[in-house]
């Protein structure tokens, strides 16, 4: 089983000046390689293949201009080109648009490793050549502190390890593929899982998570952060010469405080989608049911869509998803059409008529009042129950079910 673990990285400055340099090279590469497709479709050429682009790039590395690229790791650029390569076959394939230009000033400075040249111990990361010299005093320099210990294990097999940077500290993301026994299927009844803006969930357990946004912690740190946008904005005016706006120093520290406080309160969130989502699979329910909701179509009504964007959505799913896939829990996915919340739970009754207002659902039919989310999630609980009896009759196995190797790795190397 393939597991991605994201660890922070520690580096000194002589590390960190390293690290830059490899990722401005890989977004150097990556340009090349987008420049060189479309030079050659603008003169009629057929698509360049991985191949022959990386065949081209050490012809352009061998020019007497180009020796700079030679201290940087040689699998940093062909990865990077070979991600433009990929990033082509998206487009082709209609996934992805067109690929842009990476930009120094708006995208993320991140690069590729070698998975064989990568290392660790305990405390430490090993990434080959940062060092320039072979020499061995030079050499203690390749090795980045890990800011979590112990996390990694040192002799397993790696995959796609990459670096990043999020604006203030550099992580390491890497693949390991972990022999786990086959989990055992749990035998406790199924929970239909509602999302929402009051709540984070609903369960039909009657379990309920709130809404973290609206505690009086998250508050006072978005208060914050608004009051720190607007003191950034009104120092961009005063400095203002002519048209254009300038930065000062006292203007980046500011900037840099802001981006510390974004990243906790989305740090909180996470955290907090984390918690929820392994409370809900260590009570073993044998399977779970959730919406599949659209949330960009969720995001166009304006009064919504801050709330939406907040809750994390589609990170809560992704997450219990792949929970499930660990614990040998069945993950359903209730059609998009399944009015869960117009349903009468008790009678099966449908209200058409409900309003996004209405948070207690009070049935016509048979009288039954209840609070709406709960009455959604115990509605996909019973869609999980009438999906499994059904998927049972036509011979479908729970085998079928049961996770599928993660379809992110198909890079590999
Ligand atoms: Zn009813």
């Amino acid at each position: 089983m393939l597991k991605t673990i994201r660890v922070m990285l520690i580096p000194n400055n002589k590390q960190r000046t390293r690290l830059f340099r490899f990722a401005g090279t890989a977004r150097f590469a990556y340009n090349w390689a987008l420049e060189q497709e479309q030079k050659n479709y603008d003169a009629g050429g057929k698509f360049l293949s991985d191949y022959e682009l990386r065949r081209l790039f050490t012809q352009f590395k061998n020019e007497p201009d180009n020796q700079w690229l030679y201290t940087i790791s040689n699998n940093v650029c062909k990865q990077a080109v070979k991600d433009a390569v990929n990033a082509y076959h998206k487009f082709f394939n209609g996934l992805a648009k067109h690929p842009r230009y990476k930009s120094r000033k708006h995208d993320k400075p991140a690069f590729y490793i070698d998975s064989g040249k990568i290392k660790f111990t305990g405390t430490h990361a090993k990434l080959e050549s940062i060092a320039l010299s072979k020499r061995k005093p030079r050499q203690c320099i390749n090795w980045v502190g890990l800011a979590e210990h112990d996390q990694i294990p040192t002799d397993a097999k790696y995959y796609n390890p990459r670096i990043s940077f999020n604006g203030l500290n550099w992580f390491l993301t890497v693949g390991i593929d972990i022999e786990a026994p086959e989990p055992i299927p749990p035998i406790n009844d199924g929970i239909g899982i509602d999302l929402g803006i009051k709540d984070l969930a609903v369960c039909s357990s009657g379990h309920v998570y709130r809404n973290i946004n609206k505690t009086g912690r998250v508050r006072r740190l978005k208060k914050k952060r608004r009051r720190l946008q607007r003191k950034i904005s009104r120092k961009y005016e005063k400095n203002k010469k002519g048209e254009s706006y300038q930065k000062t120093r006292n203007i980046i520290r500011s900037e840099k405080q802001l981006l510390r406080l974004t990243h906790r309160l989305t740090n909180i969130r996470t955290n907090y989608i984390h918690h929820a989502t392994s409370e809900i699979v260590k009570r073993e329910p044998s399977f779970i049911v959730m919406e599949d909701l659209n949330v960009s179509g969720m995001m166009k009504n304006k009064h919504l869509a801050k709330a939406i964007q907040e809750q994390e959505f589609a990170e809560f799913i992704r997450i219990m998803r792949y929970k499930c896939d660990w614990h040998g829990i069945r993950f359903i996915t209730a059609d998009r059409f399944y009015a869960s919340s117009k349903l009468c739970s008790f009678c099966g009754h449908k209200k058409n008529n409900l309003k996004l207002s209405d948070r207690i659902y009070t049935c016509r039919h048979c009288g039954a009042v209840i609070d709406r989310d709960k009455n959604a999630s115990i509605n996909l609980y019973h869609y999980g129950r009438m999906k499994i009896h059904t998927d049972t009759l036509i011979g479908k196995s729970y085998a079928h079910y049961v996770a599928k190797p993660l379809e992110r790795y198909s890079t590999r190397k």
